[in-house]
């Protein structure tokens, strides 16, 4: 090792052990402190772990827009192990829908907002998760989807969609497990809607809402959990 210390630079594919790499580099010129840098909140946690699969100890902490607040007894993973900051590991996930406003991100991430354009949609999403733009989806003008926690986010404008902003979002459960509920909330107001059973759900939620949420052919009397709910801000495309 020069005097005047050295860089260097690993590209590799996703998947192919970068951070198992950085580990061993790390280690290897006996790195007290190490600083990682990443895009995303989902990438954080997983970064996390991974250095301490790859064997490493001591404090890590996590400077990010998570809060106290997104951290709770209950949904959480707790380290023995090490004082490792407390939000790396203890992550409440909960995805909120506002009628008229649109999908609140969880961990702080943001709001996908009813009105915003196809780009600063995006753009917010992409705190969270990756974003997978396009897909195809009959009548829409521009759509995009992102997968966090086993739920599955699809937001579009229809072309009805004024000035083809976002008008729709769609939320789904990407384990189909119909017969017991989902490991993370998706709220309106005090419900979970995937945390109870449709025929629970049917009692306490009032027409005009399982109108809003729940699509035809749901049948209020069933007893599995929902697999999906919608949301839109534009009246046309109610599928
Ligand atoms: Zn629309």
């Amino acid at each position: 090792m020069p005097a005047e210390g050295l860089r260097t630079q690993v590209t590799a594919a996703t998947g192919s052990g970068k951070t198992l790499i950085a580990v061993a580099a790390a280690e290897k010129l006996g790195a007290r402190h190490v600083l990682v840098l990443v895009p995303t909140l989902d990438l954080l946690t997983q970064t996390a772990a991974a250095w301490r699969e790859g064997g490493r100890t001591g404090a890590m902490v996590g400077v990010c827009s998570l809060r106290a607040d997104d951290s709770a007894e209950g949904r959480t993973e707790h380290r023995q192990d090490g004082p490792t900051a407390a939000s790396l590991h203890t992550i409440r996930v909960t995805f909120r829908l506002v009628p008229g406003t649109g999908l609140v991100l969880p961990a702080n991430a943001g709001v996908l907002r009813f009105g915003m354009t196809a780009h600063a949609a995006q753009w917010t999403a992409s705190t969270l998760a990756d974003i997978r733009p396009g897909g195809w989806m009959c009548g829409a003008h521009w759509t995009f989807f992102f997968v966090h926690c086993d739920i599955l986010v699809t937001a579009y404008a229809c072309t009805a969609c004024t000035e083809q902003t976002m008008g729709h979002l769609i939320i789904e459960r990407t384990e189909r497990v119909l017969d017991r509920a989902a490991d993370v909330p998706v709220a309106f107001g005090d419900f979970d809607l995937f945390g109870y059973p449709i025929h629970e759900l049917t009692e306490v939620l009032g027409p005009s809402d399982r109108k809003l949420l729940l699509s035809a052919n749901v049948n209020p009397q069933s007893t599995h959990y929902l697999s999906a709910v919608r949301l839109d801000a534009c009246e046309s495309d109610r599928r």
